[in-house]
């Protein structure tokens, strides 16, 4: 018998993998954690029937949401990650001469059991410039400063994710950045959000002196055309412009997709625009 995983992208649109082994579910305090082999896609994490990640295409996302805000910056030294339990983004970030990472994520569940079945990606819990902390991060970043960036890679907006794309908690980013600072969160498919999209822009232009969004492809998410938008205190990402080549490997991220990540198609361009 075939066993099948699907996530409703929308209200009328599915997007299905074959399960080759189930590994791992369990319902946590925040939400419910499967972890699954495929054929195609790898290995797959998912939180309450959403896919988080596949070991096929996780990359560009984890590389996107890192290497964009830390080579814009050129000089972070304290990086915090918001979410991210699985431990991609501080991998990626771990390649930069960063001198902290702090990650603080609510649900302890996910890090443990990225720790044991996606190695490849919570590698960097154990570098000693890592530091995790299992809590909520709205309450997080009240309390804590002194970030060159931030990194907001939550799940979609419901549960305790909601509150991280708020106006409110955008405004205390703002402040637990220095004066130099950048975030970045990821913000859904433009194909089926575009409404939410618009509303995360605005509230984060509202707070920041500069507001960019920039896209990436990753063919598992919805619409696969994937939006993160940046906010920066000072830098202007458009204006940095002599990219320095990664002094490690990537796959995806590249000086000329940095560059180009910007541009946005017209259609995009039209929802965030006033
Ligand atoms: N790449 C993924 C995506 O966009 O589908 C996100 C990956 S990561 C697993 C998202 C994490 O955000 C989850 O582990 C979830 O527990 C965490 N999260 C959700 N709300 C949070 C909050 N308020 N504070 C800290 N972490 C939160």
């Amino acid at each position: 018998m075939e066993l099948w995983f699907s996530e409703y992208q929308s209200k009328n649109v599915r997007f299905s993998v074959r399960i080759k082994d189930m590994l791992y579910s369990k319902k946590t305090p925040y939400q419910f954690l499967c972890v699954f082999d495929t054929e195609d896609m790898g290995r797959i994490m998912t939180l309450d029937d959403v896919v988080q990640l596949t070991t096929k295409d996780e990359f560009v996302y984890h590389e996107m949401i890192s290497h964009v805000p830390l080579f814009t910056h050129r000089s972070p030294e304290r990086v915090l990650v918001i979410g991210g339990g699985d431990g991609g983004t501080v991998r990626e970030i771990l390649k930069h001469p960063v001198k902290e990472v702090h990650l603080v994520e609510i649900d302890e569940q996910v890090i443990e059991a990225s720790k044991k079945f996606f190695p490849s990606l919570s590698s960097g819990f154990s570098d000693p410039r890592t530091s995790v902390f299992c809590e909520d991060g709205i309450e997080f970043v009240k309390k804590n400063k002194g970030y060159d960036v931030i990194i907001i890679d939550s799940t979609d907006p419901l549960g305790p994710a909601v509150g991280l794309f708020s106006r409110e908690f955008y405004r205390d980013v703002f402040y637990a950045l220095n004066d130099d600072g950048i975030m970045v969160a990821q913000t859904e498919s433009p194909f089926f959000y575009g409404e939410f999209l618009k509303r995360v822009y605005s509230d984060i232009s509202s707070v920041f002196k500069f507001t960019n969004v920039y896209t990436a492809v990753i063919p598992t998410y919805p619409g696969a055309l994937w939006t993160f938008t940046m906010g920066s205190k000072s830098i202007d990402p458009i204006s940095v412009n002599s990219m320095k080549l990664p002094e490690f490997d990537t796959k995806y991220y590249s000086p000329d997709i940095h560059k180009n990540c910007f541009v946005l198609p017209p259609f995009v361009q039209k929802m965030i625009s006033k």
